[in-house]
């Protein structure tokens, strides 16, 4: 046995290669009960999973004892997505396993990379937010915080996207089908979750209100499955909670004895919907019945489940906002609010104000949005069938709120209809986000921009009513899986010219800062790169049949596919410049490959039509001789986490091109940055930041500031002017709408290039010749290639602060107020 390499690192024991070869070979007999010879590739990795998980074991029962012991206060973190990806490199790396388990399987003839091919990619989330929410897990269990993530178990996450002559292709992700080697199943930690009925009021002898029981008519149970989350070095391992729907099995057989066996049934498939599927909408949404349905069902089982943990050990509610910080990611669960109160109120016996003095103690909320179209709100008759005894509580909330607002003077009428949990115009809706803020001590916004944005739009009312809750927390991302992990390329090369102290403290990665002057450096570097680039090149000959030139500059834009994040400027860049390289064959044009990837939500028509059009428009450029190998496009299908952590390394520039002051902070830009992409972006999210910490020298900034958009959109903009004044612009959006790039159907972008020379809501036109500029200043970066790598060198030594072990020790200080 050896130690982890640095003293100050806990222990952590490395059993040697012979040591793990057996142990799985144990795994492959017992757990799985198969022998060598007839053993598949799924079932070594099956073995493998196992062999990990039980050291796993080993550290999660240390520190759940530890927990309970120093009556340590737990953050739970609440979130309707958790996009996790693949988990077993993940462990193999935090516990110093990797090259040993690589020796282990290889001397049993089974190949790592292999099988951890064959893991499914979990994805039980959409963007963005669900993979904050995975990083976070792995970074409270790195920062030593004693953390419970709490989601559900759908059984089809994200949908697996295939593309069909240019379409995407919405198929079912079955990630569970050959079981999950990762849960533990805890049928004994189920809890009953009731819809509909009514509320009776029970009052006493004296006629005085006693309290509220609610009599719900559906019930269905929510069952528990476990993941341990391993930190670096395994500090410590938490848990991630995810709740699968389970019809109440007696009352079933009632019906189904009863001769009723449609109706058994019936009740069985609605228990199962309530995790059956994710909705696949990102930025936008989800008002369906069954969304609201999920929300509660996943927020009841977390707080009864928080409550039981509680009360177990500490015997009293009255402590909870002391020993729990329960946090809300994004509006998804901000039904807790009042079920916190109803538990507090109508279950424990408690009065108004003190449950709902706990209540706000308790929770804290982070906003990712600002869109309209994507804050949450559900009609009141909707919510009053559902939960009938959640609208009482909601309207004495809102009434609580309105006496608060009013008597402090300071607002008009019309700012209070703004305050109100109900919207009044229109369709009367419970307003989710003010639910949220109302019912917390903390919200906060995910980028320095972004929070001050919401300070002065959405809750600008809410700001002043209660001007010490709003606070900023810049997101990260895990340096494990994001840098150690995904690039062992450039974490070799890091250890070797600064040492491994990074690894444990990522803001000492500013070391490499010196190195960006170093040309030996600068080459090995470059090596680098260009290693992870082949291996891109290799997946996308394999998969796509189109091959690409390693040596040309690798342009990626990944993320999900919505308007805000202008896919389209991106696409209409593409044809401008394709359209000069034939103009222009004399000119020194840099070869660029320009990559797309993500998915588009199956309901939004215009992000679909942008996909199609990508590849359309990839068919043209890469078939066209006169290009000559100088610019292609590929579209990648089905971005997810895995093909993340194989597309960052690779990247040489990152599109981070939002209309500014739409995207909330951006994750994918951070982890570019992380693995050597120098970006071009705009002053949005937390580009804003990224710019800062890197320097004006090492990123491309282009475009329209926040302020300049609301002014175009305010004096009248015009992007037919606009469009008719950019000669590269018009001829773009001219061979798009006449069909060049697509023949078989020549009317098939009419309406998506109407839709910018009537309205152009995310300012393509405006931001135009600004980008396209700012990309030929990318080329003459490009073409001194020293000065390129010194940027690129510069942009990884500089954005160690996008850690999300920064973040997390920010909220732990500053909302939850636990100990790091
Ligand atoms: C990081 C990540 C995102 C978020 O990307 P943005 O560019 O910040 O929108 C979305 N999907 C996956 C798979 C990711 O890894």
């Amino acid at each position: 046995m050896t130690r982890a390499m640095t003293s100050e690192a806990p222990f952590l024991e490395i059993p040697d290669p012979k040591t793990l070869a057996d142990e799985v070979l144990l795994a492959l007999k017992y757990r799985v009960g198969k022998g060598t010879t007839v053993a598949t590739q799924y079932d070594w990795l099956t073995a493998s999973i196992k062999v990990v998980r039980d050291r796993i074991v080993d550290h999660w029962m240390q520190a759940t004892q530890e927990a309970y012991a120093q009556q340590e206060k737990r953050v739970y973190y609440l979130s309707l997505e958790f996009l996790i990806g693949r988990l077993m490199r993940d462990a193999f790396s935090n516990l110093g396993l990797m090259d040993n388990m690589r020796e282990a399987l290889s001397s049993l003839g089974v190949d790592l990379d292999l099988i951890a091919a064959l893991e499914p990619d979990a994805a039980l989330g959409n963007g963005g937010l669900g993979r904050l929410a995975a990083c976070f897990m792995e970074s409270m269990a790195t920062v030593d915080i004693p953390a419970h993530g709490y989601g559900i178990r759908y059984a089809n996450g994200m949908f697996r996207q295939e593309i069909h002559d240019g379409w995407q292709v919405e198929l079912p992700e079955t990630w569970l089908d050959h079981g999950n080697s990762w849960e533990f199943e805890r049928r004994e930690r189920s809890f009953e979750v009731g819809f509909g009925g009514s509320v009776e009021s029970i009052t006493s002898k004296d006629g005085r209100l006693e309290r509220h029981v609610w009599k719900p008519t559906e019930h269905v149970l929510a069952v528990a499955y476990d993941t341990p989350v391993v930190g670096w070095r395994a500090k410590r391992v938490n848990t991630l909670r995810l709740w699968s729907g389970m019809p109440i099995d007696p009352i079933l057989l009632d019906k189904f004895n009863a001769g009723d066996h449609i109706g058994a049934l019936a009740e069985s498939n609605k228990a199962d919907a309530l995790s059956r599927v994710l909705y696949p909408a990102d930025s936008h949404k989800a008002g369906q019945e069954l969304r609201l349905r999920q929300e509660y069902f996943f927020s009841t089982a977390s707080l009864q489940d928080i409550l039981q943990r509680h009360l177990s050990q500490y015997g009293d509610l009255q402590s909870l906002p002391d020993k729990a910080a329960i946090h809300l990611n994004d509006t998804h669960p901000a039904i807790a609010v009042p079920e916190l109160m109803r538990l507090l109120m109508d279950v424990h016996g408690m009065d108004f104000d003190l449950a709902w003095s706990i209540t706000r103690r308790t929770f804290g909320y982070t906003n990712h949005t600002l869109l309209p179209e994507a804050l949450e709100s559900w009609p009141v008759p909707l919510f009053e069938r559902l939960l009938p005894r959640h609208m009482q509580i909601v309207y004495a909330i809102n009434a609580e709120v309105l006496l608060e607002a009013r008597a402090s003077d300071q607002f008009s009428g019309e700012q209070i209809s703004r305050i109100s949990l109900i919207q009044e115009n229109g369709d009367r809706r419970v307003r989710m986000g003010n639910l949220a803020f109302v019912g917390s001590h903390s919200i906060n916004g995910v980028s320095a921009l972004h929070t001050e944005l919401m300070k002065q739009t959405v809750f600008a009312d809410l700001h002043k009513l209660y001007p010490d809750r709003i606070n900023n927390k810049t997101n990260g991302i895990t340096p494990r899986r994001w840098l150690i992990q995904c690039n062992p390329g450039l974490t070799a090369l890091t250890r070797e010219a600064i040492g491994d102290r990074f690894m444990d403290d990522i803001d000492a990665i500013k070391g490499l800062d010196a190195f960006a002057d170093d040309a030996a450096f600068r080459e090995k570097f470059a090596a680098v790169k260009r290693a992870n680039k082949v291996r891109l090149a290799n997946l996308v000959a394999d998969r796509l049949g189109i091959k690409v030139d390693p040596s040309a500059l690798f342009d990626i834009q990944v993320k999900r596919i919505h308007e805000y994040k202008r896919q389209l400027l991106n696409i209409l860049e593409a044809i401008a410049l394709y359209d000069q390289i034939r103009s222009h064959p004399e000119r020194d044009w840099m070869p660029r490959v320009k990559f797309f990837g993500g998915k588009a939500a199956p309901s939004y028509h215009n992000a679909k039509l942008i996909i199609k059009l990508a590849n359309d428009v990839a068919k043209v450029i890469n078939r066209d001789p006169a290009v000559r190998g100088l610019l292609k496009v590929v579209f990648v299908p089905n971005y997810n986490v895995s093909l993340a952590e194989i597309m960052m390394p690779a990247a040489d520039l990152s599109e981070q091109i939002s209309t500014a002051g739409m995207e909330a902070s951006g994750t994918g830009n951070m982890k570019f940055a992380l693995n050597g992409a120098l970006t071009i972006g705009t002053l949005d999210g937390a580009n804003v930041e990224i710019k800062e910490c890197v320097g004006d020298d090492n990123i491309f900034i282009f475009g329209l500031t926040t302020a300049e958009v609301a002014e175009r959109r305010g004096n009248g903009y015009n992007p037919r002017s606009v469009i008719e004044g950019s000669p590269e612009l018009a001829q773009a959006v001219a061979a798009v709408s006449s069909g060049v790039f697509s023949p078989d159907d020549p009317e098939r972008y009419r309406e998506l290039i109407n839709g910018l020379y009537q309205s152009d809501w995310f300012m393509v036109a405006a931001d135009f010749d600004a980008y396209a500029d700012a990309q030929r200043a990318v080329d003459a970066v490009w073409r001194n290639s020293p000065d390129w790598y010194a940027k690129a060198i510069r942009n990884v030594a500089r954005v160690g602060w996008f850690s999300s072990d920064r973040t997390i020790r920010q909220y732990a200080k500053e909302i939850w107020n636990v100990p790091v």
